[in-house]
């Protein structure tokens, strides 16, 4: 592999809400002072000589292609099933049928266990592996608890998830045979964080949920990274990611500045456009009130089971991003992302996720609004694979 050992992993890890900095070489979860995310930096300055966009060609196909900029720091715990690197896939039947000029799909779905949690679970039990730890956790709608049971699979890690019991049926599967401890919970997904809670209590898990630990954000931070790559070193008018927790959208925020301290690109940025579900809108309801954070929704509901996250932590750092790109975010309701996961199909070949199919529903309200232009280049994240839904 033609990366250098000048990949480290981070300087320091700093609080997303004081900047407080913490030492990287150590498990941390939230931020001890603000009880908020914890961001990885990095030696940007000394690694920018040596980590150039021309550097990358001859690398593998991974997102681990990017290690200078990401935590691990033994390449023997680069834990690797694929993921990453996905096609973007130029849709422009797509285009012409949402009436804007250019639209690629990023095409998620072709992950190891069919989503793009792959990327920021493995990035966290790589690093959990690394840092000692024998048993992680999660709570999950579906998803990030078969990808976390893929990866703690590779390390020979324990591994034990709670997802609600309405989780599609070939996720549950998916997770059983992946080994790990499942448990089915009536309710949300945040009463499976407070199951999670009580098995970290009793048994010393490691709780991997999302940005209430360092690193599945970075894992996710390198679609950012892709993006510039694929467009040939440029990046797109707007993205559409359609958001639960928000750590891709976050993730790639975080990769742009780094870009730009990198050298990579200049202030420009994509506008990046928020979709949730008509009956789970959080952070639309947030934004459309001029609100810093974004508190609970009460009585999620919708069959995008990855966008049926009431309360995200990252709140803000969403919130934050929509606005500074110039952004949006809008909610759209189950029957318009059923009849865009078809409009995508149809036109592209590509069998998205129901969140992938709210990326291209978001897209004629966008321009409607005036967010976005007939002229511009739109990137939408079809985040899993439509398969895993067939039960729902
Ligand atoms: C988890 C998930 C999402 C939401 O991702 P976040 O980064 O948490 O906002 C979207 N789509 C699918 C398919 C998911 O599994």
């Amino acid at each position: 592999m033609a990366i250098r050992d000048s990949a480290r992993g981070a300087a320091y890890l700093e609080c997303t809400r004081c900047g407080q900095p913490y030492p990287s070489d150590r498990l941390h979860r939230l931020s001890p002072c603000c009880e908020k995310p914890l961001y990885p930096r990095y030696d940007l300055d000394a690694i920018r000589p040596h980590f150039r966009p021309a550097d990358l060609a001859t690398r593998e196909a991974t997102m681990w292609r990017y290690a200078e900029v990401l935590p691990v720091r033994d390449p023997a715990f680069r834990l690797t099933l694929g993921e990453g690197f996905t096609p973007l896939i130029d849709a422009p039947r797509l285009a012409a049928e949402l009436g804007v000029r250019r639209v690629w799909v990023k095409d998620e779905g072709q992950n190891p266990t069919g989503s793009f949690k792959a990327r920021g679970l493995a990035m966290a039990v790589a690093r959990a592996w690394e840092l000692g730890v024998k048993a992680v956790a999660i709570p999950s709608a579906g998803n990030a608890g078969s990808a976390m049971a893929a990866y703690a699979a590779a390390a020979g890690l324990e591994a034990h998830v709670v997802v609600p019991e309405d989780t599609p049926r070939p996720i549950v599967e998916e997770i059983r045979s992946l080994g790990a401890d499942l448990e089915l919970i009536p309710g949300l997904i945040t009463d499976a964080g407070r199951r999670v809670g009580e098995g970290v209590a009793a048994y010393g898990w490691f709780d991997v949920s999302t940005l209430k630990e360092p690193y599945r954000v970075e894992g996710k931070k390198t679609m950012g990274y892709e993006l510039f790559e694929q467009l040939g070193g440029r990046l797109p008018d707007v993205i559409v990611y359609p958001t639960g927790g928000g750590t891709g959208l976050v993730g790639m925020w975080k990769a742009f500045e780094e870009m730009e301290r990198l050298g990579w690109i200049g202030p420009e940025r994509p506008k990046m456009v928020t979709v949730q579900a008509a009956g789970c809108a959080p952070i639309v309801r947030a934004w459309e009130s001029g609100a810093q954070e974004a508190g609970t929704w009460e009585g999620a509901h919708t069959y995008a089971s990855g966008l049926r996250v009431p309360r995200a932590v990252g709140d803000f750092l969403i919130l934050q991003a929509i606005r500074a790109s110039g952004g949006a975010a809008v909610a759209v309701p189950d029957a318009a992302m059923a009849e865009w996961v078809l409009r995508m199909g149809r036109t592209t070949g590509i069998f998205a996720a129901p969140e992938g199919g709210a990326t291209a529903a978001a897209v004629p309200v966008l321009l409607e609004r005036g967010v976005i232009s007939a002229d511009d280049e739109v990137v939408l994240f079809n985040t899993g694979s439509g398969l895993k839904y067939i039960s729902a």
